[in-house]
């Protein structure tokens, strides 16, 4: 019987392709009538990048993708340069695998081609389940449409609002964190240098990277009060965003100016769950653990979840065991990494004086033990499976 994947985000194809790697079967059930996302941008930070290199996507990945020099960090009223992490040749040697940002309709693409050619995967889109159930030997998942399928395992990589994760505890609500994000693609009269860079400031921050072909991934939060709204396709108006920004540094004026049709969502979060598993049925990706998108490990955690579940589940023995490991191997990982976001949301948002003094005293304790500011990232992107 094949794994049962529902949903067909980054984390269900990636699930599917890891499974596929290692001889396994699976089936995504896919509630979109095709797959794709809006077409903004994604970092993937070197955690990610290894497992990918692992599935046979490295030479797409060079090809799609660019490899960032720097991250720098900036106070939008000043300006002045607050941290700067090196990323490209560094990021190499420091962590084994490179930096790296993209189109995330790129990396859905490259996902989706490698799972198809595997000829182990199949879609089955317009696919949306209404539930899931674990009985003995087997797991169901029930159609909306009314059919039902069976597999070995299930997953629930349904995202933010799983129904699979209903299966397992009591439905609540996300909760809204009071933040909207705006983002979108500009298109940039010269071509952009290759940096990750974020400005800081009050209730706001501001977050742009090229993606290749002159076109800038920009991701704008700000605070405001917009439960509701919870769609990367709800498109936003420019100029509401170019007046949250007006007073902002010119970088960040100019790429709004240049960003055609933005989209905003509200960001929603949820706490740590302490348990994932129940029978053959389990979570992956944001349906198990939402993640803010302040350190941009959202995507990366839900690619190292299916290189671990992959791994065990091809170990052979009871599925349902192997869930369990799965599940007590990457809940303490992925709750950190929740903290690491939640965290940021706070110190990227702090005024002016209070954050340029916290991340000078981080600068100021990286000298005095003599480290690289990039070692304060090692417990992350120098993860590996
Ligand atoms: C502003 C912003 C910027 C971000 N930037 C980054 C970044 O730079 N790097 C990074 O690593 N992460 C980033 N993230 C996080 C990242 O986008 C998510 O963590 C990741 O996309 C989660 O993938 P997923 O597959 O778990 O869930 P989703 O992408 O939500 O996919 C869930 C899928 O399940 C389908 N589905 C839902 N219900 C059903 C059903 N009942 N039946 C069938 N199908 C169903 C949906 O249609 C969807 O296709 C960012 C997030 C935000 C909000």
């Amino acid at each position: 019987m094949p794994v049962i994947i529902v949903g067909g985000g980054i984390g269900g194809l990636s699930l599917a392709l890891a499974l596929a790697r290692r001889g396994l079967r699976s089936v995504v059930l896919e509630q979109a009538p095709a797959l794709g996302e809006a077409g903004a941008g994604l970092q993937l930070g070197p955690n990610a990048v290894r497992i990918l290199e692992g599935w046979g996507l490295g030479e797409a990945l060079r090809e799609q993708s660019i490899a960032p020099l720097r991250a720098e960090v900036r106070d939008a009223a000043t300006g002045r340069l607050l941290i700067v992490n090196r990323l490209g040749p560094e990021a190499e040697s420091r962590w084994g695998a490179g930096y790296r940002v993209l189109r995330r309709t790129a990396l859905q693409s490259m996902l989706w081609s490698a799972a198809a050619a595997s000829g182990r995967v199949e879609v089955r889109l317009g696919g949306a389940v209404a539930s899931a159930r674990s009985e003995s030997g087997r797991a169901i998942a029930a159609l909306v449409d009314g059919g039902s399928v069976e597999g070995e395992a299930l997953f629930g990589c349904d995202g933010l609002r799983s129904i699979v994760r209903d299966t397992i505890h009591s439905p609540t609500p996300p909760r809204y964190t009071g933040q909207t994000a705006w983002r979108g693609l500009a298109r940039m009269a010269a071509e952009a240098e290759p940096l990750v860079q974020v400005w800081t400031g009050p209730r706001r921050h501001f977050v742009r990277y090229p993606v290749g072909g002159g076109l800038v991934n920009m991701v704008a939060v700000v605070e405001a009060d917009e439960a509701g709204i919870e769609s990367w396709t709800a498109e936003g108006q420019g100029a509401e965003l170019a007046t949250a920004f007006a007073d902002g540094p010119e970088p960040v004026r100019a790429t709004i100016a240049a960003t055609a049709s933005p989209w905003r969502s509200a960001l929603y979060d949820r706490p740590p769950l302490p348990r994932w598993s129940r029978g053959r049925i389990s979570l992956l990706g944001d349906a198990a653990h939402p993640m803010l998108p302040f350190l941009a490990q959202g995507a990366a955690m839900a690619i190292e979840d299916a290189e671990v579940a992959a791994r065990l589940l091809s170990q052979g023995g009871d599925p349902a065991a192997a869930l369990l490991t799965y599940d007590a191997a990457r809940r303490p990982r992925t709750a950190k990494v929740q903290a690491w976001s939640r965290r940021n949301a706070r110190l990227f948002h702090l005024p002016a004086p209070l954050s340029a003094g916290l991340f000078g005293a981080a600068s100021t304790l990286d000298r005095l033990r003599g480290a690289a500011p990039e070692a304060r990232f090692d417990w992350l992107y120098g993860w590996r499976a």
